[in-house]
């Protein structure tokens, strides 16, 4: 890494602090992971900027203080197993693979799963595994044999109304969904915590502006 690259990161990490990221550990995940290597050529020179990026086939790589909001909301731990939906470029999920146990990611379009594979196994980031899927339905297959059940979700696509019931199902008793809801221009990033039986205490975190969550393989 080049002394400008590192005066870059250093400058974005100051950034997200300002912006009342508070989390040091997320701070930390989000200083060691690589974001120009999850850029287009094209923009590689705004890989540490504090904005979103356009990653191709429409859709956007996150802001840095979204992804670090996400990210600080979930509360990880190294216990963690999370369920993400939205694989994107993989930026996310490179964040979170450095604070929890195991996440379990999920994108529907092919294109953008491959390259997303490819730089997980670039940066060697074992405790991933992704599927090229329709993650409104969940993770499908079983885990340990067990129907899977997941302690955090995190969405990166916006829901027109509420979360998909099959991910609201796969959410752990005690378990934290993040997830932005509403249409285009009245998005808000929601935290949903599951209680006991069947309830969900639901609270408003902040406007936000998400591609929407579309169902099927692309
Ligand atoms: N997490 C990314 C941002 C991804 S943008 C980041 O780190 O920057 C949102 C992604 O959600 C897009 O790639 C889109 O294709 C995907 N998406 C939308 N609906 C989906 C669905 N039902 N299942 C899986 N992925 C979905």
């Amino acid at each position: 890494m080049n002394t400008q690259d590192t005066n870059r990161r250093i400058r974005l990490i100051m950034d997200l602090r300002n912006k009342g990221i508070t989390d040091m550990s997320v701070l930390g995940a989000m200083e060691r992971v690589p974001r120009d290597a999850f850029v287009p050529e094209a923009v590689k020179d705004q890989a540490w900027d504090d904005t979103a990026l356009p990653i191709g086939l429409g859709q956007t790589i996150s802001q840095p203080w979204v992804v670090a909001k996400m990210t600080q909301s979930l509360m990880l731990s190294d216990r963690d197993q999370v369920l993400e939906i939205g694989t994107g470029c993989g930026y996310q999920t490179a964040v979170l693979s450095h604070l929890a146990r195991r996440i379990y990611t999920i994108e529907r379009h092919k294109p953008l799963a491959a390259m997303a594979q490819e730089r997980f196994d670039t940066l060697r980031l074992r405790n991933v595994t992704a599927l090229c899927a329709d993650g409104m339905k969940g993770w499908p297959h079983k885990l340990a044999g067990e129907t899977p059940q997941f302690n955090k979700i995190i969405v990166t696509a916006a829901a027109r109304h509420s979360p998909p019931q099959e991910l609201l199902d796969q959410l752990a008793l005690g378990g934290v969904m993040i997830i932005p809801v509403g249409q285009p221009g009245d998005q808000h990033l929601r935290a949903y915590r599951r209680k006991e039986g069947n309830e969900y205490s639901i609270q408003n975190l902040m406007p936000v502006r998400f591609v929407p969550l579309l169902p099927d393989i692309a």
